[in-house]
């Protein structure tokens, strides 16, 4: 039997390669090639792109972006137990599949690829908010991808996407939507992984902006952002003390009261109390 793609189904290329799934390496597959397509389409428009995939594992959603037509796809995988399986992909799509077999925080894959990039994981939750806060922290901006696709764990992708007043809302928010536009594209529920999760997934589509939504230096923003929300309950002006002597003023100048809370404020004041910090440096 073969598959849309004309190789064997994940179920059989599972059993091939003996791909019993490792807790310790996160690995929750999906199997289906309707739903991995589905993700990949989330990504954008692939034909013209290379596309960076964390995590291919037996390779479900790396066949999927190269049947949507990726330029080119390195995909970084830690399990070296994937690799016979990943090679009869990139040999059945002619080398447009590069694997690096290692640890993704660890590899520097840029060598290996042309802009524009996109950047697509089904990755352990833990190293994806790792990456993706790397991803969003380059020395300089825009960076070298175009936008990020990722599967999240339901909660963290709801704190990527939050709005002021909300529980979810904080610095993942913040630092998302200051260099990205971010949406959540679909909720996965655990059954659809194999083993399933005990949690529900989302993928979440983040493409990144030319400049940041509102003027700032990142490390001042960054830094404001981490007092602010480090003792959410308190008032700004307890919270935000030791930035400045006095802060009151700079709170002022960013049109925040003392006495509001860091779940109140909406990132273009951060941005302006980023700011106002900067020019009043003692
Ligand atoms: N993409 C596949 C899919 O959707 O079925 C596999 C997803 S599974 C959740 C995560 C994959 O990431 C596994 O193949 C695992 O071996 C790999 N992985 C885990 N930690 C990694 C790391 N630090 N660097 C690279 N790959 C990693």
């Amino acid at each position: 039997m073969t598959t849309l793609d004309g190789l064997p189904p994940l179920r059989e290329v599972i059993n091939t390669h003996d791909l019993r799934a490792k807790k310790s390496l996160g690995q929750n597959f999906l199997l289906d090639l309707n739903l991995t397509g589905k993700i990949a389409r989330q990504a954008g428009d692939l034909s013209a792109c290379d596309v960076l995939e964390i995590g291919p594992g037996p390779g479900g959603l790396t066949r999927a972006l190269l049947m949507e037509g990726a330029r080119k796809v390195v995909a970084i995988e830690q399990d070296p137990r994937c690799l016979p399986a990943l090679a009869e992909v990139s040999e059945h799509h002619n080398g447009r599949l590069q694997v690096l077999q290692g640890d993704a925080l660890a590899i520097n894959p840029l060598d290996h690829l042309q802009q524009p990039v996109r950047i697509v994981a089904n990755l352990p939750y833990n190293v994806g908010t790792e990456l993706l806060t790397r991803w969003l922290s380059p020395p300089d901006w825009p960076p070298f991808w175009q936008s990020l696709t990722l599967m999240f764990q339901k909660e963290v992708a709801q704190r990527i996407v939050a709005k002021p007043r909300t529980k979810a809302y904080g610095r993942l928010s913040i630092l998302c939507q200051w260099l990205t536009t971010p949406r959540i594209v679909m909720e996965i529920p655990p059954a659809a992984f194999t083993p399933p999760p005990k949690v529900t997934s989302a993928v979440v589509h983040l493409e990144r902006r030319e400049t940041p939504a509102f003027a700032a230096d990142a490390k001042i923003l960054n830094h404001v952002v981490a007092k602010a929300f480090g003792q959410r309950r308190k008032m700004l002006r307890a919270s935000l003390k030791s930035l400045h002597p006095d802060i009151e003023d700079c709170l002022r100048v960013a049109d925040i009261k003392p006495t509001q809370r860091a779940e109140e404020i909406p990132l273009e004041n951060f941005c302006m109390l980023a700011r106002a910090l900067e020019n009043a440096k003692i």
